[in-house]
């Protein structure tokens, strides 16, 4: 088998990967990231890009802390990467409303409240009905009252992992084409990534393989529970002027991205790994859009996407050293926010790879926390 080699392997070019690469080149330390597909070219390039610390899975909970250094990265890499590459990841402020159609979404979305009326930097109210349709006229009289936040923001994903691999690229980090298959190792040390063809001698791995992440359970020796769920949105060419701010209820939402569609979304579907769109998924998300704003009825598809979200079995991330091993390192289950955590994880990977204290506690995602749920 051939080999080559560089100190440091990155196996995935999703966020998870690419962040990885561009912290660790940014500190003069280049790496090799190995991609199967093309970068960008599953759920980190096909994402909504919403931009939500408040809410969501473990939040208040494990990942407050890590959705807010995300947010805060979020926000510095929008100027970088704009200087360091010319490319503008659409990086914008954008306030959301989530909206309450019954009694139980009302009391669910004000108990948040508190807490989410305490974090610094955002502004969060309640809304009847009257006020919420002040702000974005089309929605549904049925909505009773929604949770306004500003402070959040979106990003437009692809751009964003592009821009990352171009700034990475100019420090030095090369991308290959490949499949890993397995690690190679001395008792405890990792010491090349196999691909199908070639082995990659290396130092330091991170395996950044998103819903896929389980295959490296076998090249580790430590299980990693993470399975695919299946996410859809719909692009659609929709009458009337933008909807300006991020409109939300459940686990479905819409908003007008910088391509002049409105996007919507999205399903929560067990699948495995197909990646096809497919009609009753379309017909879902048409639904939850016309209860959330009835005037879409008319709204064209202009395009249908799939992709798999890498969820813990946990729910949690998924980020640290493998334990047994030295300088093996994983990064993914990022589910429903993992374009927020993405900087946030690979400067934290890039931080253990070169031995400082990550600026997030990492203890609840410990990739080690599965082996003796089997
Ligand atoms: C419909 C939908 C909407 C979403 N909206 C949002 C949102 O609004 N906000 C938000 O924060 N998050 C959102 N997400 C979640 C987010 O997209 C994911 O959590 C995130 O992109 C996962 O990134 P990743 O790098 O871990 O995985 P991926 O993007 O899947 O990247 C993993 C990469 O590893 C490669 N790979 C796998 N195995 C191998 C191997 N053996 N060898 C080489 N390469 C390999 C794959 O080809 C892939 O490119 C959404 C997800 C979906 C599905």
């Amino acid at each position: 088998m051939a080999e080559s080699s560089a100190d440091i392997v990155i196996v995935g070019g999703g966020i998870a990967g690419m962040t990885t690469a561009y912290y660790l080149a940014k500190s003069g330390v280049p790496s090799l990231v190995v991609e199967r597909d093309a970068i960008g070219s599953h759920a980190s390039g096909f994402a909504y890009g919403g931009l939500s610390p408040l809410s969501g899975f473990g939040i208040p909970g494990p990942q407050a802390e890590i959705a807010m250094d995300g947010m805060r990265l979020h926000r510095e890499l929008s100027k970088s990467l704009l200087e360091e590459t010319g490319i503008d990841v659409d990086f914008r402020m954008r306030s959301s409303l989530a909206l309450a159609f019954t009694e139980a979404d009302v009391r669910k979305l004000r108990a948040a409240l508190p807490w989410q009326q305490q974090q610094p930097g955002y502004a969060v109210r309640w809304l009847d009905g009257a006020e919420a349709r002040r702000v974005e006229p089309r929605i549904a009289d049925e909505a009773l009252g929604a949770t306004l936040i500003e402070g959040g923001g979106a990003v437009e994903p692809y751009r964003l992992v592009l821009a990352l691999t171009r700034a990475a690229e100019r420090l030095g980090v090369r991308v290959r084409h490949g499949r890993a298959i397995g690690l190679r190792r001395d008792g405890g040390r990792v010491t090349g990534v196999v691909l199908e063809r070639k082995v990659l001698s290396c130092a330091t791995a991170v395996l950044a393989l998103g819903p896929w992440s389980a295959e490296a359970s076998d090249w580790i020796g430590v299980p990693i529970d993470v399975r695919p769920l299946k996410g859809q949105i719909l692009r659609l060419q929709a009458p009337g002027p933008p909807v300006v701010c991020s409109v939300g209820w459940g686990h479905n939402y819409a908003t007008t991205k910088t391509d002049g569609l409105l996007w919507a979304g999205t399903t929560e579907e067990e699948a495995g790994f197909d990646e096809e769109s497919t009609l009753a998924a379309r017909d879902e998300i048409g639904a939850a859009l016309l209860r959330m704003l009835p005037a879409m009825a008319d709204a064209q598809i202009a395009q249908q996407t799939a992709c798999l979200r890498p969820v813990a079995a946990d729910g949690l991330l998924v980020l640290g050293c493998v334990p047994g091993l030295d300088q093996v390192y994983v990064a993914t289950g990022g589910a429903r926010k993992g374009i927020l955590y993405g900087p946030a994880m690979g400067q934290a990977i890039a931080d253990l790879v070169l031995g400082r204290d990550t600026r997030v506690a990492l203890d609840a995602f410990a990739p080690g926390r599965f082996a003796g749920a089997r």
